[in-house]
């Protein structure tokens, strides 16, 4: 019903491109794995890699301590679940869950009651004599779901699975998605490009870029301690504030930003990438600058103009340009008693732990 994951070494080659490259990556049994990365990046390749639609052209994958090598997709301990989930119209929704048992030759009687009993899961169990058209997008999707873990895989595969349904529908189905693993405890490894999705749903997220694993983490790491600014950039919106590490002493660091000089601790710092000196950016979402100075563990990064502001309920979002550098468009959420009138100038004052530090500069990213 569920199994760790190993992925070793793993690259995929199609003639000259490298769809994955040299990709590792140790999955825990029940846990929910969400690959997540922009078109082309290689995620639908890695999860054929594990389903074995496909075979590594180097490297190993391990379900359960043995090798994939050799196992056809039939034979592996895996479903994998596509976004048009590809339902049988004739069928009712029973008889679509219970297919794959029948493939497995399981008798009438307990196909019918392990379809009910899935069925019941998914909320379904009053349509069971249902057809699929009968039936809304959403819903559509959970008869999928059901049918996919009717087999009882040891670890479910799931491509983009609620790419087809509209945003409400989508954040409920992330839920209940959740919600159904945890209660099943089968490992899950899914697919998204949608970072909301990633984080609403994931114990753990991998972020991929161009064929390689940029970051591994809980959504909270990724999102407060990403390790590359792709991993920064992808999980959210970000201000990026390139700057060069002048050195390090009596654990502080001194650094030159484009906002002006600024000594850092070096517990900030706590990225093995980044260099002694050098190259380096300073990474701020939007919510940690606050636009007033609060307190002593708080910094100032000189102050600022408001260009423009717009509210989004929960707060302002504004762009602001520092004094220090006029062309930079600083994005920051400042709170709903705030004056955003174009003009106003405000502190960009922010907590010390929020500063992510990071190797490289966006122009040139170090990986
Ligand atoms: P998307 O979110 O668009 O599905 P993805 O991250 O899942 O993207 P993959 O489908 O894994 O990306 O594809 C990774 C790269 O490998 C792409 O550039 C794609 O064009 C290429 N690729 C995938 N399959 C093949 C194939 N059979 N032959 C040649 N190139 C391929």
């Amino acid at each position: 019903m569920t199994a760790p994951v190993s992925i070793r070494n793993a690259t995929k080659t199609f003639g000259e491109f490298t769809a994955l490259n040299d990709v590792s990556l140790e999955i825990e049994a029940g846990e929910f794995i969400v690959l997540l990365g922009p078109s082309g990046c290689g995620k639908t390749t890695l999860l054929s890699l594990l389903g074995g639609f496909l075979s590594p052209t180097r490297g190993t994958i391990a379900i359960n301590g043995r090798d994939m090598g050799d196992v056809s997709p039939s034979k592996r301990p895996t479903t994998t679940m596509f976004q048009d989930y590809a339902l049988f119209p004739h069928m009712t929704l029973r008889d679509n869950v219970a297919f794959g048992l029948k493939m497995r030759k399981i008798g009438k009687t307990e196909r019918h009651a392990k379809a009910c009993e899935l069925l019941d899961m998914v909320g379904l169990k009053a349509s069971a004599l249902k057809k699929p058209h009968e039936l809304s997008g959403g819903q559509r999707q959970r008869v999928a779901l059901a049918r996919a873990l009717a087999v009882e895989p040891d670890v479910l595969l799931l491509d983009e699975p609620l790419g087809a349904l509209d945003l409400k529908l989508r954040r409920q189905m992330q839920d209940e998605l959740k919600a159904i693993q945890k209660r099943v405890g089968t490992t899950f490894v899914h697919v998204t490009h949608d970072q909301e999705e990633a984080m609403a749903i994931a114990d753990r997220i991998v972020v991929m870029n161009a064929g390689k694993i940029e970051d591994v983490g809980r959504p909270e790491d990724i999102y407060m301690r990403p390790k590359t600014l792709f991993a920064a950039s992808f999980m959210g919106e970000v201000n990026f504030i390139p700057a060069t590490l002048k050195g390090r002493d009596n654990g502080m660091a001194e650094i030159d930003s484009m906002l002006g000089s600024i000594s850092l601790p070096e517990t900030i710092l706590a990225n093995d990438a980044l260099p002694d000196q050098g190259p380096m950016t300073l990474a701020i979402r939007p919510e940690h600058f606050r636009g007033v100075s609060t307190g002593a563990e708080r910094m100032t990064l000189g102050s600022a103009k408001i260009a423009d502001g717009a509210f989004f309920g929960t707060h302002y979002r504004a762009h602001l340009a520092p004094i220090a550098a006029p062309d930079m468009v600083i994005t920051a959420h400042m709170p709903q008693s705030a004056n955003i009138e174009p003009g106003t100038m405000v502190e960009l004052s922010i907590d010390l732990a929020s500063i992510i530090a990071l190797p490289g500069h966006p122009q040139t990213p170090a990986d």
